[in-house]
């Protein structure tokens, strides 16, 4: 074994043999696995080995694509087999929500270039023999379905990477791993010792303990989960013989089951509702090519309706039920990435489904180390999604209860209840006395809308019961003031005598002056966002600034990563050591200016204003900016007087009619005001010019800010794309985010986020297309729910297009 070596990748499953080739692929070869025993020893020897390219997230879903193209070229380099079968394969739904929810598959398969088609319950019948078409009301059928052979690929990746000069250790355990003075790793096995610039935990079912090595608490659970194998059937092997091909894939969402041909027989596997953790709080090291007792009781259920919906299964025998256990993150994406405060240490684990992921997954990371980009927007595998609220209680509770919901459909306004409320705010129980309903935000309990007594969100695709509700918390914003809680945005107190130059480098805007705010881009070197903020100059030496809530540790992350070694700037991530509340509305100033001596006027305090002032009792940090678009001020306090400021504020403002208003409502507001968010239309793939936030870059000031050279060739190239804001001809269902935009007849582009505009009173989407369509004032439509909407560009805001209300 080597002593020395560039990078260290711990784990000889599927996801550490794919980040191994792709490092060697993309040219650093001083790299070496390490393996505790043979290949294939955690979960990935015992896969059902199926694959596709569905995946909710349409990143994800790309880098899926990308896996399942990659198998041809790794048998070829390799000379290993890989057993892929790309049969195809059915989606089955067995009620309308169901088929609502794959038509919404189809449509964004269709700018993702994944070839998907709706048919009828019959058609999948001819597709798949085995199916009774009466049990459905439609199908999808997807061409990149398969399967494959899950040691094969796996070696197949190993091999082609030692063939392009990387190495493999097996019987190699990493006993620990301890940080050296100049930054690198002692990675220390029992034969030996390596010195890595890099270390990447691909541990699999051991990620949490390899973690643990270098005092990481990694959000990851094992799960037990079973699959059966039946005896030779008679249907398989007619079908065979009459088409010449194997029975394709089939997903049965209702039943939570997934098949496959098996030999001659069929594989069936299922996510139980009663499922299993194992081994909650420590993997034994010794567990190794084993398989767990089965415990039929526990899928009875779902074979039953197994049975019913596939009757051929009535008539043979099981030959064999596996039963292995593999880990989930706590939404059951993978975690991917470097660790926040742990320069060169890399994770790539929580990966539940290694033979659709594990090519994306070693791509995406391969790029990150070598060219400090993921290439990709990756966000949804980020381990900086989670904070310190993601416990192992706290884990446990979601991997659950995101195992049994594997296959259920979520609807766009249901919030899932296990894990909370966690993190909770000190106007929390008031608000829920007002009747919030609530949804959660980066592990923070957030008001969605306020219902009244008995009513409660209805789960739909369409408008929903919150419907006439959310309007009249829209309607107290634009007609006299509203009050919202706004803790869930991320918060930031940057320090120190280099502040301002750093700043200066670090965001892509002027600095604004003492007292002031401004809208803050920050992009990364080649030119692309990284974040959008609000920066607050309190008092020179003195920087606030507001984020996006849940991308806290993503953004810590990039700030640390560029801190000054001499320790002249300092930067905390506040989170709820500050609070927040924000009132907006025509009434905003009537109801500060009675609870505060400061003078508020708009003269004293302008658009775009911050200064300290007393809220009733409880001193504020406040700002002069609403992201309702209205005149409005967002009140940043310290959770002990949150309850004080509140309290105060509603007082004052009751003369007004002052009305609490949730996230739902401020969607609404600010989609008339055309105004994007972070994680939705501002992603890490776009330029500020696409993203329409270059009127906040400052291409021309002095400091070379990170980015610089990147965004003025994007202005001087004008970019591929551009955001834009349409009104959409809907009917009782708006977009959700990720629908296709056509132009022409032709899917041209996708949405970001939308909703319904109710003050406006219009249905509103905000999307990307090429520049190219990007002026045309007709031809557009979008589609919802399988059906296609006609659209128009709306580039003037539907609300104060002047900006009056919100300056004056
Ligand atoms: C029953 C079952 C069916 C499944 N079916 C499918 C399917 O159809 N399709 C699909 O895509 N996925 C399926 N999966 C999931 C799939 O198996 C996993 O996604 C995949 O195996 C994860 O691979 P990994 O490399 O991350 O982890 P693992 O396979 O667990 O690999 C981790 C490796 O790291 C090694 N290691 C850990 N710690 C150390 C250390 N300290 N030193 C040295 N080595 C170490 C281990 O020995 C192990 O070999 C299934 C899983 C199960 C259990």
């Amino acid at each position: 074994m080597k002593s020395h070596a560039k990078v260290v990748v711990i784990g000889g499953g599927v996801v550490g043999c794919s980040v191994l080739f792709h490092l060697a692929r993309h040219g650093w070869t001083d790299v070496v696995l390490l393996e505790r025993d043979e290949l294939t020893s955690g979960s990935t020897w015992h896969a059902a080995g199926g694959m596709h390219t569905i995946n909710g997230d349409p990143n994800v879903a790309k880098l899926q694509k990308y896996t399942i193209s990659l198998y041809k070229e790794i048998e070829e380099l390799s000379g290993q087999a890989t057993g892929v079968h790309l049969t195809g394969g059915v989606l089955l739904a067995a009620t309308e929500a169901r088929l609502d929810w794959l038509r919404g598959v189809v449509a964004k398969g269709r700018y993702l270039g994944i070839d998907l088609e709706e048919i009828s319950p019959n058609e999948a019948a001819e597709l798949m023999p085995l199916l009774d078409p009466k049990q459905f009301v439609g199908a999808v059928r997807n061409k990149e379905d398969g399967h494959l052979d899950p040691s094969g690929v796996t070696h197949a990746y190993a091999k082609a990477a030692r063939k392009l000069g990387a190495e493999v250790e097996r019987f190699t355990k990493v006993e620990d791993i301890v940080r050296r003075p100049d930054g690198s790793w002692r990675v220390i096995t029992n034969k030996g010792e390596v010195v890595a610039e890099h270390v990447v935990n691909a541990g699999g079912l051991w990620a949490r303990e390899v973690g643990r090595m270098v005092g990481l608490e990694l959000p990851v659970l094992a799960m037990e989960h079973m699959y059966l194998i039946t005896e030779d059937m008679p249907e398989v092997a007619a079908w065979n013989q009459k088409t010449g091909t194997e029975i394709i894939h089939a997903v049965d969402f209702d039943g939570e089951l997934y098949l496959r041909q098996e030999r001659g027989g069929m594989l069936m596997g299922t996510y139980e509702k009663a499922n299993k953790p194992w081994s909650e709080f420590q993997t034994p090291w010794n567990f190794g090519h084993e398989l767990l007792e089965p415990d039929i009781d526990r899928i009875a259920p779902s074979l039953e309706v197994g049975f019913r919906h596939f009757p051929a299964f009535q008539n043979t025998g099981i030959k064999q039920i596996i039963n292995g256990p593999f880990t989930f993150a706590p939404d059951g994406n993978p975690l991917v990435g470097p660790v926040r405060g742990l320069p060169g240490f890399w994770v790539a684990c929580g990966v539940m489904a290694g033979f659709s992921q594990g090519g994306g997954v070693g791509l995406a990371l391969s790029n990150w180390m070598i060219e400090g980009d993921p290439g990709a927007d990756i966000w949804a595998m980020d381990v900086a999604r989670y904070g310190d609220w993601a416990t192992m209680a706290y884990t446990n509770a979601k991997v659950r209860e995101n195992y049994s919901r594997r296959f259920s459909i979520r609807f766009p306004n249901e919030e899932l209840p296990a894990g909370r409320p966690l993190k909770t705010t000190p106007v929390y129980d008031a608000l829920s006395a007002k009747g919030a309903q609530w949804g959660v935000s980066y592990g923070l309990e957030v008001p969605l809308w306020y219902a009244p007594d008995g009513v409660r969100d209805e789960f739909s695709w369409r408008r929903s019961s919150d419907f006439d509700h959310v309007a009249k918390e829209v309607a107290a914003v634009r007609g006299g003031v509203g009050l919202a809680e706004i803790s869930n945005f991320a918060k930031y107190a940057v320090t120190g005598e280099g502040a301002a130059g750093w700043l200066d480098r670090m965001l892509a805007c002027k600095l604004p002056k003492r007292g002031r705010m401004t809208l803050a881009p920050m992009l990364k070197d080649d030119g692309r966002l990284i974040g959008d903020f609000t920066l607050a100059n309190i008092d020179d030496g003195e920087w606030f600034i507001a984020g996006s809530g849940i991308a806290e540790q993503y953004h810590m992350r990039w700030f640390e990563a560029h801190l000054p070694k001499n320790g002249s700037v300092r930067i905390e991530a506040l989170g709820q050591k500050l609070a927040g509340l924000a009132i907006a509305g025509p009434k905003a100033r009537d109801v500060l200016a009675k609870v505060t001596r400061a003078d508020v006027s708009n003269a004293a305090f302008p658009f775009m204003a911050v200064a300290r002032m007393d809220i009733g009792m409880a001193p504020c940090l406040v700002g002069r900016v609403s992201y309702t678009g209205d005149l409005g001020y967002e009140i940043w306090v310290a959770p002990e007087y949150q309850r004080a400021a509140f309290g105060a504020l509603m007082a004052a403002g009751e003369e007004f009619g002052i009305g609490l208003f949730g996230s739902r409502a401020l969607n609404a507001l600010r989609l008339e005001k055309n105004y994007g968010s972070w994680a939705r239309e501002y992603r890490p793939t776009y330029g500020p010019l696409e993203a329409g936030l270059d009127r906040f870059v400052a291409y021309g000031k002095e400091a070379d800010f990170i980015g610089k050279a990147a965004a003025l060739a994007e202005r001087k190239q004008g970019g591929k794309l551009r955001l834009r804001a349409f009104i959409v001809e809907a009917d009782d269902a708006d977009v959700i985010g990720d629908e296709p935009i056509w132009f022409d007849g032709a899917v041209r582009g996708w949405v970001t986020s939308g909703g319904y505009a109710h003050h406006a009173k219009r249905s509103v989407a905000m999307g990307y297309v090429p520049k190219e369509i990007a002026d045309e004032a007709d031809g557009f439509e979008i589609e919802i729910l399988g059906k296609r909407h006609g659209a128009r560009i709306q580039s003037a805001p539907l609300f104060d297009a002047n900006f009056e209300r919100m300056r004056a």
